[in-house]
């Protein structure tokens, strides 16, 4: 199940939601207005760029 970022347009609060439908209505837990704006924050592909550290494995081992 999504998990969406929203921030509130009203005291710009933001918040994660659990939305299982798309037309879910979300209001903020901070002030109770739906006057909210969902942030893009579904990254599909960041795969590119990965700095892994797992080339070298000498720490610690004397
Ligand atoms: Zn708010």
């Amino acid at each position: 199940m999504p998990i969406y970022e929203y921030e509130c347009k009203e005291c710009k609060n933001s918040f994660s939601k659990l939305v299982i439908k798309q037309d879910t209505k979300v209001e903020c837990p901070n002030c109770k207005s739906d006057n909210v704006e969902k942030k893009m924050s579904k990254i599909s592909s960041l795969s590119s760029g990965n700095t892994s550290t797992a080339s070298c494995g000498s720490s610690g081992f004397s």
